[in-house]
């Protein structure tokens, strides 16, 4: 039921409350994206709540 737990894409926003450094270090790896809301980055724009290109 819980994407987290899934794995599945879980917007970094949340993941980074959620203290899982691991799975964030792996996702701003080579990032190609910036979230404008809270300025967090990462290679698929789908980790971010407003994503922009870098
Ligand atoms: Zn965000």
């Amino acid at each position: 039921m819980s994407d987290e737990k899934s794995g599945k894409k879980t917007p970094m926003c949340k993941v980074g409350k959620s203290g899982d450094l691991e799975r964030i270090k792996r996702r701003v790896r080579d990032a190609k994206f910036v979230c404008t809301k809270c300025g967090r980055v990462a290679r698929d724009r789908a980790y971010l709540c407003k994503p922009a290109e870098i």
